[in-house]
């Protein structure tokens, strides 16, 4: 098939190419370059060996979209082009809005021009809030807003699709529920490139095994879990990306329609398990102190994976062993991410 990938130059993307690419896709990038660069497109093509068309174009210019869908003509897309700082939702969320619903408008209202009838939506565990108890099932009740802007975008991009769906009934949508990625491409030539701070667990220890941080500030270890830190599904990007590319397979049957699944492992580990487990892949102490407990956190989240095994033939392989060896060997052969 030909995919059209938004969002293709950044950390799921580039990784889902890979594996699309590997199993004989064509791929069509399309990524407004607002938080990747320019290298990891090149990184694409040096590790598949393929040809990949790229065009700097944000997704919510309908123009730029029509001229790509008339010069391509794709089969499919996966759509991975969004904004995704937590925080940085909180203080801008007209600014999440926009992007991420208007892109997602703009590119559904290209395809319906242009009859393109499938689409793998990038969502989020952080659609289920706090309505229900892990292990977290794809027909769980969800919340009517999530715990921030970023996270109510994903909510609202999953009713849109739902009720396009509902009013066009060749339209396929796979909404694609990921958990907690984390780990890079075992060459080490492409892996998770975060700007600024980074906001997530996994890059901050990476950057604190490489002497860019002081310290890891673990937050909270007064939760009710065994040791008073978060749980959470840590799942390896490489896992991620072909769990869309089973997902693009239901596409090659007839129509599949509306589906949900969860992307993740099933297993939660805590915070603590999680440094230990950088530690021992890093063969060093990691330092670490306790803070107090960030904002909008939940105690514990893991998934439910039984709906895409049985229906997409697709489970997690990777360790979290395997997640933090590969993450180590991409930040110290790239301690700088794609560099400026
Ligand atoms: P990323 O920031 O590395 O990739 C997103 C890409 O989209 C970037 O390259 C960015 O430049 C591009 N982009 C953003 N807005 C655009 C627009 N309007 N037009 C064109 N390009 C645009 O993020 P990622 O971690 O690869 O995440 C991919 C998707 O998965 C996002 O939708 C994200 O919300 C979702 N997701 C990510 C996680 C995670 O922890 N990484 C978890 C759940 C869901
Ligand atoms: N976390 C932490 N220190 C950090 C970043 C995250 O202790 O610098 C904790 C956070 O409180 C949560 C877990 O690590 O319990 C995973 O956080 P992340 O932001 O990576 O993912 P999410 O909150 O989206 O599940």
């Amino acid at each position: 098939m030909k995919i059209v990938v938004t969002g293709g130059a950044g950390y799921i993307g580039t990784h889902t190419c890979i594996v699309l690419l590997e199993q004989g896709h064509e791929v069509v990038i399309v990524d407004n370059l607002c938080n990747s660069k320019p290298v990891a497109v090149e990184r694409v093509r040096e590790l598949s060996g393929k040809d990949v068309a790229f065009y700097e174009k944000d997704v919510c210019d309908g123009e730029a979209m029509r001229e790509i869908f008339r010069k391509e003509k794709p089969d499919a897309v996966i759509h991975f082009a969004g904004l995704k700082a937590v925080g940085e939702s909180v203080e801008q969320p007209l600014r999440y809005y926009e992007n991420n619903l208007g892109s997602t408008l703009t590119l559904v209202r290209v395809m319906e021009e242009f009859g393109v009838k499938n689409i793998v939506f990038s969502s989020s565990a952080t659609v289920y809030g706090d309505v229900e108890n892990p292990p977290l099932r794809e027909d769980a009740a969800l919340p009517n807003h999530a715990a921030c802007p970023y996270g109510t975008t994903k909510l609202m991009i999953e009713q849109i699709l739902k009720d396009y769906a509902v009013a066009h009934e060749d339209f396929n949508a796979v909404l694609l529920r990921y958990f907690n990625p984390v780990g890079a491409h075992e060459s080490g030539r492409i892996g998770e490139d975060p700007a600024g701070i980074p906001n997530n667990l996994a890059p901050y220890i990476m950057q604190t095994v490489v002497g860019k941080r002081d310290k890891l500030h673990v937050f909270g270890n007064d939760y009710p879990t065994p040791d008073g830190t978060c749980i959470r599904d840590y799942i390896h990007v490489v896992d991620l990306a072909e769990g869309h590319a089973a997902a693009v397979k239901l596409f090659e049957k007839d129509g599949c329609g509306l589906r949900i699944y969860n992307l993740g492992t099933g297993k939660g580990y805590s915070v603590m398990e999680v440094l230990k487990a950088f530690s021992e892949a890093a063969g060093q102490e990691i330092p670490y102190v306790i803070d107090g407990r960030r904002d909008g956190d939940l105690p514990e989240s893991y998934a439910d994976c039984s709906k895409a095994k049985e229906e997409l033939g697709w489970v997690a392989k990777k360790s979290l062993q395997d997640m933090c060896v590969d993450s180590l060997r991409w930040q110290r052969q790239n301690p700088d991410g794609f560099g400026e």
